[in-house]
């Protein structure tokens, strides 16, 4: 995926954010958007610059009715496809329709993530169950940045997460969606993580649109060995250990037999690159594009796969 260049949008986009603030930095200095830490308002520049190649009209709409209300944007659907609650008792169901409210920007990410999984060939869902996504507490949730995936019901396929990562009766599915995930959010926590039995959180924090290559592989390498041995039958053994930070074991986990793992997934997927290319955000798009494709291609065809 190439890095785009910031369209002309942007800096009209961001003249048109300065005077509604009645500020007038000049740049490279940022306006601190709705209180947000300059850190926080340098984020929301770095994803007005992407989202408004897509859809410069939606994103300034959005992002000026935020500023000018200081609220967090209500959603009912995600890529055109209702977002559920389960109450007690109702882990695994469907549950029914409920209200969420998140970030904006954070919003806009969503379904953009939701719609390159719909293209993938499962199609589009017919619902996803949410943990929860903004609530009242500190950290990414408390900031509407942060998303609690509980289930995604598609006519004929179901994912669970506890039942089908935590308890692994549907790991190809659960891989496919992770690495989707993963294309478009910093820091995704799955099943394994401690307390996440039965959700994958993921958040925009570690921002993909500042590409860290070294701390996204660090944060990334459980779900490869798993991806390794699941989806390319190339077993590696040392998978995450629930609970641990994955980055404060990259340097152990992310072993030789790993790297020769990926070398001939590579391969088998037909990319030339190797396990060293991962460092480029654009092999590691693409990797994981692949890694999707074939884990749903698993779900589908479970023997040609
Ligand atoms: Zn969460």
């Amino acid at each position: 995926m190439a890095v785009r260049s910031p369209p002309r949008e942007y800096e009209e986009l961001r003249t048109m954010f300065c005077k509604l603030r009645q500020n007038s930095l000049p740049p490279p200095a940022l306006p601190d958007f709705r209180g947000r830490s300059s850190g926080g308002a340098r984020r929301l520049c770095d994803n007005i610059r992407f989202t408004c190649s897509w859809c410069p009209g939606q994103v300034a709409l959005i992002i000026l009715v935020s500023i000018k209300e200081d609220v967090m944007e209500k959603f009912y659907t995600v890529a055109g496809v209702p977002v559920h609650w389960t109450g007690s008792g109702e882990y695994g169901t469907r549950g029914s329709l409920g209200e969420c409210e998140a970030d904006a920007i954070f919003l806009l990410q969503l379904e953009e993530c939701f719609r390159e999984l719909w293209s993938f060939p499962l199609g589009k869902a017919e619902a996803v169950v949410t943990r929860g996504v903004f609530r009242e507490e500190a950290g990414m949730h408390g900031e509407g940045r942060a998303f609690d995936l509980e289930a995604i019901f598609w006519k004929e396929h179901s994912l669970i997460v506890k039942r089908d990562g935590y308890e692994r009766n549907n790991l190809p599915l659960c891989l496919g969606v992770e690495a989707v995930l993963r294309r478009n959010f910093g820091t995704v926590l799955n099943w394994d993580y401690k307390g996440n039995d039965d959700h994958i959180h993921f958040d925009d924090f570690k921002n993909l649109r500042r590409f860290d290559p070294l701390a996204q592989l660090g944060i990334s390498v459980g779900f490869l060995q798993m991806a390794m041995t699941v989806l390319f039958d190339k077993p590696v053994g040392l998978m995450r250990l629930p609970g641990q930070r994955p980055e404060q074991q990259f340097n152990r986990l992310y072993d030789t037999r790993t790297k020769v793992a990926i070398d001939a997934a590579m391969k088998q997927v037909d990319l030339a690159s190797s396990h060293a290319e991962l460092v480029c955000q654009d092999i590691w798009m693409l990797f994981l594009a692949k890694i999707a494709a074939k884990a749903f291609g698993k779900v589908l065809s479970p023997v040609a796969a």
